[in-house]
């Protein structure tokens, strides 16, 4: 039996989450897994109920759980909550600090039937296969921020980013190990001509690497990445980053798959892992059966592989994927002429029931 905490938080985050269960379920019927969902409030949805975004039972509930399924959380309707309060900053940041989840991985992998849905050229994304390994606890995200008045009227902002030697040892470590299991490749970015942090970013990348000489490491500029994954992102196999760097540099690869709803996320460290996908809430579609699920799929295949060993499972949810975009089947994100368009809902539907269909092949 695994123990899944299920929380679709807010936005198209309650459409996705049913179709990633549904999913988890088929593959429970086909190999005889038994998967438990307990689903708990995170977000809008848990200030709305009970005046706060990360309930101490949701926290509790992820702590005791084999594995954490999240949706997507925050909106326009909670943007002028106070600062602590908002889904964002009070939901989803303590929610990976408290698990310990440092290392957040962002596989960006072209689906072949995928390849006209991409808004770049079909010679530049073909046969795209790259990780983002982001760290997830510190940076400008987690560091202090405070607002002080000015005497001559307007005010200061201030957000502190730091790193620390340990911070950058545990996810480049996390990153070597992760190129090892592929190409060996491994391309450390940061801002190191500008920032203090990535300086000490990029000596300790430097000193590890000769721990790892199998390896070969690069170093690159955070804005020369973002121009290089679009001119050339094959050249590419593990790009390991700080936070808000692999925060943006992710939302620009997922175009690379050809929508940001094809992009999925394990967040690693802790013993417990959370999954989700990689694009937020999406309120301007919200409740109107538009949104791809595939991300929130791939998530949950992620976590047979990551979290329950389950690799062979984690083969078929993702084949069964190809098969339904190889028989020309799209969310609207993914439209294309010719193509046959689903809704969120139908999507997930034919997903499972291509996990169903490969039965007799097991
Ligand atoms: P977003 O990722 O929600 O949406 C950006 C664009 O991508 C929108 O046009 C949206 O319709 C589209 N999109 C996103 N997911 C899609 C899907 N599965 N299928 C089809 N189209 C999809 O980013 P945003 O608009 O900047 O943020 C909206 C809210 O989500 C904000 O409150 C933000 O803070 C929050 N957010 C949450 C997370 C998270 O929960 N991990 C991550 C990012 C943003």
């Amino acid at each position: 039996m695994y123990k899944i905490a299920s929380l679709p938080g807010d936005g198209i985050g309650v459409e996705i989450i049913p179709e990633a269960i549904k999913a988890l379920k088929a593959i429970g019927e086909r190999f005889g897994h038994e998967f438990s969902f307990t689903e708990a409030l995170v977000g809008g949805a848990a200030y709305d109920a009970v005046g706060h975004p990360l309930p101490a039972e949701t926290l509790e509930l992820c702590r005791n759980s084999d594995a954490v399924l999240l949706g997507a959380i925050g909106g326009p309707k909670w943007d002028e909550l106070p600062v602590h309060l908002r889904p964002e900053v009070g939901a989803l940041l303590p929610l990976r600090k408290e698990l310990g989840l440092y290392a957040n991985l962002r596989p960006c992998i072209l689906f072949p039937g995928l390849i006209k849905a991409s808004t770049l050229k079909e010679e530049v994304i073909s046969g795209v296969d790259l990780l983002v390994i982001r760290e997830l606890t510190g940076g400008l995200y987690f560091g202090e921020k405070k607002r002080e008045p000015l005497p001559g009227g307007g005010e200061k902002a201030t957000d502190i980013l730091s790193y620390s030697t340990f911070e950058i040892e545990r996810i480049v470590r996390f990153a070597y190990r992760a190129a090892r299991r592929r190409r060996n490749i491994l391309c450390s970015v940061d801002k190191a001509n500008v920032l203090e942090s990535s300086r000490l970013w990029r000596e300790t990348v430097t000193e590890l690497a000769r721990e790892y000489p199998d390896v070969e490491t690069t170093h690159m500029y955070v804005d020369n990445c973002s121009m290089q994954l679009i001119r050339n992102p094959r050249q590419f196999d593990v790009i390991v980053t700080e936070n808000m760097f692999g925060d943006i540099l992710t939302d620009e690869a997922s175009m690379l798959t050809g929508s940001i709803g094809m992009l999925p996320s394990a967040s690693i460290g802790g013993t417990v892992a959370l999954f989700e996908p990689a694009h937020g809430s999406a309120p301007d579609i919200a409740g109107l059966n538009k949104a791809n699920p595939l991300a929130t799929i791939l998530s949950a295949a992620m976590m047979l592989r990551y979290s329950f060993d389950l690799e062979q499972e984690a083969r078929v949810i993702e084949q069964a994927i190809h098969q339904i975009l190889d028989q020309g089947y799209r969310t609207p994100d993914l439209m294309e002429e010719g193509m046959t368009m689903l809704g969120t809902s139908a999507m997930g539907d034919l997903v499972a029931a291509a996990i169903e269909d490969q039965k007799e092949n097991k």
